[in-house]
């Protein structure tokens, strides 16, 4: 089975869903106009049954296979949320709305999953069913955790999940997957340091954030290159440095620093929360100061199944020839929440040269749909075959 007949004929109705999805981004849970669309297409399809509002705007389609007799119950989850970005690509569909962008192709991945939808809904060629999961916030609000905590998987029976992602970089149509730990668990911080501000001429009289916060920066690298095994993955960024004041003479009482924190297994995510806690008030009693530390955790690491990768990368071969083996992604990724419930696996389709996800110059790209359609399709087909 290389690309299927039938998303060649639908290929050019795909890329207008698509190209209309990436001119009116939305961002977060605010996908609205794109879950009506979603919940439209799949009615029009004949979709047996259709369920907005879970995980607030997140959209579930259900298609029942010729038969049943499997007792099969295969979840497709597609992203539909946009970044705050300002797109800057020129393209004529770009984006109508000022600081929206669909720059990480979740248009793409709603308008694949639409077009496999209408595949199969038309064919129903398999035993079980189908679970369509349109999931809003992907980009930091968690939607995928809160469609599973509104019961996504036990209403509606989810045995098996899968998700796919467009990677530039990576030929257009071909794939890349890997087992276990795939995307990065994502945590964030703020450290509040304080000493005693003053007159910069009079350095003596103060306990001065600014060096303490300076060695403290550079403090934090030592957790990815002392304290954590160096064949394991540990990412420490200080991404803002903000002082009390803004004047040329003034040693400033307080310095706010945030960053990020990136691991591959629950060992180093408590390492590095421990090591940065004890970093910073070690660092700030050196210098007579305090730092108070909140440490945030995010998307826990994805990792894909053993025996559903091995499937997702056959079906990978049955479309394109070959199936890559994709490197460790140091991102996040909420359908991290959706394999922890079920086991599944997350695959990536080529989206050829061009600006990398999260850029204003990036755009899907619309020749890797009938190759992601045709995963779609035969993850379906090929699981639940017709009886
Ligand atoms: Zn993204
Ligand atoms: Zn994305």
């Amino acid at each position: 089975m290389p690309v299927k007949n039938r998303f060649a004929e639908l290929h050019a109705d795909i890329t207008a869903w698509r190209r209309d999805l990436h001119e009116n981004p939305e961002i977060l849970f605010d996908t609205h106009r794109t879950s009506a669309l979603v919940a439209d297409k799949l009615k029009a399809f004949g979709c047996d049954e259709i369920v907005t509002g879970i995980g607030r705007t997140g959209v579930v389609g259900i298609i029942k296979g010729k038969t049943d007799t499997s007792g099969k119950v295969i979840g497709l989850r597609a992203d539909m949320d946009a970044l705050p970005i300002h797109e800057q690509t020129g393209l004529e569909y770009a984006s109508k709305t000022d600081g929206a962008m669909h720059a990480c192709g979740h248009d793409g991945h709603t308008a694949m999953l639409l077009g496999a939808a209408q595949y199969l809904a038309e064919t129903r060629n398999f035993d079980g069913t189908v679970v369509l999961i349109f999931q809003p916030a992907e980009e930091g609000g968690g939607g995928g955790r809160e469609m599973c905590e509104d019961g996504l998987m036990e209403r509606w029976g989810v045995q098996e999940v899968y998700g796919m992602h467009n990677w530039p970089g990576l030929p257009t149509g071909q794939f890349a997957i890997r087992t276990g730990p795939f995307f990065a668990a994502t945590d964030q911080f703020d450290i509040y340091v304080e000493g005693k501000g003053g007159h910069a001429a009079k350095p003596h009289e103060t306990v001065d954030t600014t060096v303490m916060s300076a060695q403290l920066v550079l403090a934090l690298q030592t957790i990815a290159s002392r304290n954590a095994d160096p064949v394991d993955q540990v990412v420490v960024s200080v991404t803002s440095f903000e002082t009390s004041s803004k004047a040329f003479n003034v040693i400033p009482q307080k310095v706010h620093l945030k960053g990020t924190v990136r691991t591959m297994s629950a060992e180093m995510r408590d390492l590095a929360e421990t090591r940065i806690n004890a970093i910073a008030s070690g660092i700030a009693a050196t210098f007579g100061g305090v730092a108070d530390v909140d440490y945030h955790r995010g998307y826990p690491v994805m990792a894909n199944h053993d025996a559903q990768t091995e499937f997702a990368a056959e079906v990978a071969r049955s479309v394109s020839g070959n199936c890559d083996d994709a490197p460790l992604v140091m991102g996040g990724e909420d359908f991290a929440f959706m394999l922890e419930e079920r086991p599944g696996a997350y695959i990536l389709v080529g989206n050829g040269e061009g600006a990398s996800v999260h850029h204003p110059e990036y755009n899907f790209n619309d020749e890797a749909i009938p190759a992601g359609c045709s995963w779609w399709a035969g993850i379906v087909e090929q699981r639940m075959p017709a009886a």
